[in-house]
Formats: structure tokens, sequence, C-alpha cells
């Protein structure tokens, strides 16, 4: 893969992903996807030229390939392990989430970041195991409050992407990244579209300086608070190609009114 010579041509299919993090029931979980099944069969024309796809608890992601496959919903995890295989109670490994047709799956969340403790080394090590099995990883960076109030948001984004570099370049596979600025994630608070633009934008030329090879292709996902009411605001930005969707992935409807603001995006 190269870098296009004009990297403002090339097109990037929009995707919406939600993260239903340690979230409900198996009838929950039912519900939620019979909602996007009859959202999808409602208005199909609406979610044409997006990509879409959810990640539930890893229990419920079996429950989640039965319902939509076949569907414009895809799956995946918010998780993987940083091994291969063997004794290491607990964990579940890429090619487990492949075996159950996971497309994604989450590297890096701030929530595993911070509450786990997931150092550079073991994330590099999800991205290729994630890459071996086939699946796409989405490199979740992002900031705290006070690195921001502090001015070292380009510092901070800097460091976490130069510490994946390597394993996101060490094949020609495809990955995403999430840029979910961590004062926003479940607070209300969400960064204004300038502000994820301009955050974006200096995450293409992170990767770009980083020799990651299409730079310019790469999809970079908001997320932090995204809603129906915001979610057009920010997909209009240029390098803001989709979400990475929260709270409001657990409400079919709000799932779906941003994935249908992200469609918009592929027909500007
Ligand atoms: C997230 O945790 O990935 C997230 C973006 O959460 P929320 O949308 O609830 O802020």
């Amino acid at each position: 893969m190269t870098a296009p010579a004009n990297p403002e041509k090339v097109r990037r299919k929009p995707l919406v992903l939600g993260n239903w993090k340690m979230n409900g029931d198996v009838a929950a979980s039912e519900q939620l996807l019979s909602g996007l099944l009859r959202g999808d069969r409602e208005l199909p024309d609406a979610l044409a030229g997006v990509e879409a796809g959810v990640c539930p608890p890893y229990p419920y992601i079996g429950l989640a390939a039965a319902r939509l496959a076949g569907s414009r919903f895809g799956w995946g995890a918010q998780n993987v392990a940083h091994f291969e295989d063997g004794a290491y109670t607990g964990e579940v490994s890429a090619t487990m989430l492949r075996d159950l047709a996971c497309t994604w799956v989450l590297v890096g969340h701030s929530e595993r970041r911070a509450l786990f403790d997931e150092t550079d080394a073991q994330l590099s090590a999800k991205v290729e195991f994630a890459h071996r099995a086939g699946l796409i990883p989405v490199v979740c960076v992002g900031e705290s409050r006070s690195e921001r109030e502090a001015l070292m948001t380009e510092q901070v984004l800097a460091a976490q992407i130069d510490g994946l570099c390597a394993a996101l370049t060490s094949t020609n596979e495809q990955f995403v990244i999430a840029y979910e600025p961590v004062w926003a994630i479940g607070t209300g608070l969400t960064a204004s579209p300038e502000q994820a633009q301009q955050v974006h934008a200096f995450i293409r030329s992170r990767l770009a300086a980083g020799r990651v090879p299409g730079a310019a292709g790469v999809r970079i996902l908001y997320g932090g608070s995204v809603k129906p009411s915001n979610a057009q605001a920010l997909f209009g930005q240029p390098d803001v190609d989709g979400g990475l969707v929260g709270g409001a992935s657990l409400v079919a409807e709000d799932f779906l009114s941003i994935c249908r603001a992200a469609a918009l995006r592929s027909i500007r």
C-alpha cells in the first residue's frame, strides 16, 4: 500500500461501532439486536454507504453473530488477549474471536489502559495477534482532561501512536484509530467538531510521519458522548470518518440515528 499522491481524494467508508461495555443480559441484548435489524428493514436506504457493527461483552458475541449474520451490521469484541493461546485463565484469544466471525476488536480503550494498566507492549501484541487472526484492530487513543488543560494533547497522542506504529506497520493489514478524549467518555461532554477535526488531522499526520502505509486511507473514528444530536456535525469534519459509540449504542434508535448521520458523509 503506498500513500496516494493527493490525500484529499481518498475515500474512506464511514464506520460506526457500538461499544456496549459491560452492560446488559441475554434479554436486553436480544432486544437491542432486534431493534437494529428492525431499523435497517424500515429504512435500508438511509444506512447505505455506512459500515456499522456492535462490540458486545464476550458472552453475547455469539448471540450477536447469530442474529446479525447476513444483515448490514457486523460484530466485534471489546478486548483480546496479548497471548496467542495456552494457560492464560480468563483470557480470550484473537483466533477465538475470529472463530465467532468477529470483524473488529477494540485495542487500548482508555478504560482498559487506566483500569487494567495495559502497556504499549501489550497493546502492540494485541494488534499483532489480531492481524494474524484476520481481525481489524480499532486502536483507541485519547488524552485526559488534565493533559488537555496542560496543552499536552498532541504530545500524549503522539506517544500513544508512536508506541504502536511498529505493530501497525509490521503488516499491510487494515486497522482503524478511534480518538476518544478521556474527558468526553461517558461524561456528556463532547469535543467540538473543530476540536475533533484538529486532533484527527494531527493523528493522520503522525501516522504518516511514522511511515504507516496509506495513512491517508486510515479511518479515524471519534468517540466520547456521541449522540444523535451531535453526530452529524462531528461526522461533517473532513477527517472524522465515523464514531465509536458507548452509551448511545445501548439504545437501538439512537445508534441507528448515529449510523444514519455517518451515512450522510458518504454522499457528500
Ligand atoms: C466509549 O467508551 O468508547 C465511548 C465513546 O463512550 P460514550 O459514547 O458513552 O462516551
